[in-house]
C-alpha cells in the first residue's frame, strides 16, 4: 500500500538525529512526504530534501505565526524560491489562537501568499486555527483556489464549506483523538475526491502514539482510521488518496 503524507516537517529539529533513517524507512514503506515550509530558511531546506528524494516533494511559504517577518524582501525571495521546484506555496493562513503576528499583519500575508500561487499556477497548503470566520472571508475573496486545509478538525458545517470553496480536507491524527466526534461525524460525507491524509509529523501524533514524536509513515494509521468510518477497504481509500494528492500537486512519487 501506498501513501502520501501530505504534510509533515521532516527539516525541524526533532529529525535532526535520525532523519537519514526515518527517509530511507519511508521509501521502503512507500510513503512519500509533502514536506511543508513555515519560513523562508525551512522553504529551502525543503527544496533541498525534495531535490535529494524522489519521494519527497516541497511547499514553500510563511506560516501565520511568522506574518510578521513577510516583507516585499521576504516576498520576493519566496517567489524565487517557489520557481525552484516547489509544487505547492504554503503552509500560510491565520492563527488566531496563538496570535503571535498581529492580525491585520497574518491577513495580508495570507492574501499576498494566496495570490503568488495564482500568478504561479500552484496549490495552497492552507493553516486555520481560531480564525474560521476571516480565514473563509479570505478564500472567499480569493478564490477560485485550488488547494488544502492542513489538519482539518472541524465540523460537517465546515467541511462542507470547504468542499464548497473547491478545497482538499487533510485529515491527519486529530481523527483518532477521542474529543473529536464532530469531525468523525464530518469526515463520512466529505467526497472522496477531496480527501487527503497527513501526519504534521513532528506534531499531532495519532492514538496511541501520542506525547511521542509524529512521523509521516503514522499516516497508516490515519488511512486505517477512516476507511473504517467510511466502511471501506483501506486499500481504496489509499489509493483515491494517494491519487487525489498526485493530482493536485502535480507529481509523481517515485521510490
Ligand atoms: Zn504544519
Amino acid at each position: 500500500m501506498r501513501l502520501v503524507d501530505t504534510h509533515a516537517h521532516l527539516d525541524f529539529p526533532q529529525f535532526d538525529r535520525d532523519r537519514d533513517q526515518v527517509l530511507a524507512a519511508l521509501r521502503a514503506e512507500r510513503v512519500a512526504v509533502l514536506n511543508v515550509g513555515v519560513d523562508l530558511r525551512s522553504s529551502a531546506t525543503s527544496l533541498d530534501l525534495a531535490r535529494r528524494h524522489p519521494f519527497v516533494f516541497a511547499a514553500c511559504g510563511i506560516h501565520p505565526h511568522d506574518a510578521r517577518t513577510f516583507t516585499p524582501d521576504a516576498e520576493r525571495e519566496l517567489s524565487a524560491l517557489l520557481r525552484q521546484g516547489a509544487v505547492a506555496v504554503g503552509e500560510c493562513g491565520l492563527d488566531f489562537y496563538r496570535d503571535l503576528s498581529p492580525r491585520d499583519v497574518q491577513i495580508r500575508a495570507f492574501q499576498a501568499q494566496l495570490r503568488l500561487a495564482k500568478r504561479l499556477d500552484l496549490p495552497v497548503v492552507l493553516h486555520e486555527r481560531a480564525a474560521w470566520d476571516a480565514f473563509l472571508a479570505v478564500l472567499r475573496e480569493e478564490r477560485p483556489l485550488r488547494g488544502v486545509v492542513h489538519a482539518f478538525s472541524g465540523d460537517t458545517a465546515r467541511a462542507q464549506e470547504i468542499v464548497e470553496l473547491g478545497l482538499h480536507l487533510g485529515i491527519g491524527g486529530p481523527l483518532t483523538y477521542p474529543k473529536n466526534e464532530a469531525l468523525r461525524q464530518a469526515v463520512k460525507a466529505i467526497p472522496i475526491e477531496r480527501v487527503l491524509l497527513e501526519t504534521d509529523a513532528p506534531y499531532l501524533p495519532p492514538v496511541p502514539f501520542r506525547g511521542k514524536r509524529n512521523e509521516p509513515q503514522m499516516v497508516r494509521l490515519v488511512a486505517e482510521r477512516l476507511a473504517a468510518l467510511r466502511g471501506m477497504p483501506e486499500a481504496e481509500l489509499a489509493e483515491a488518496a494517494w491519487a487525489n494528492a498526485c493530482r493536485l500537486l502535480s507529481v509523481e512519487p517515485r521510490f
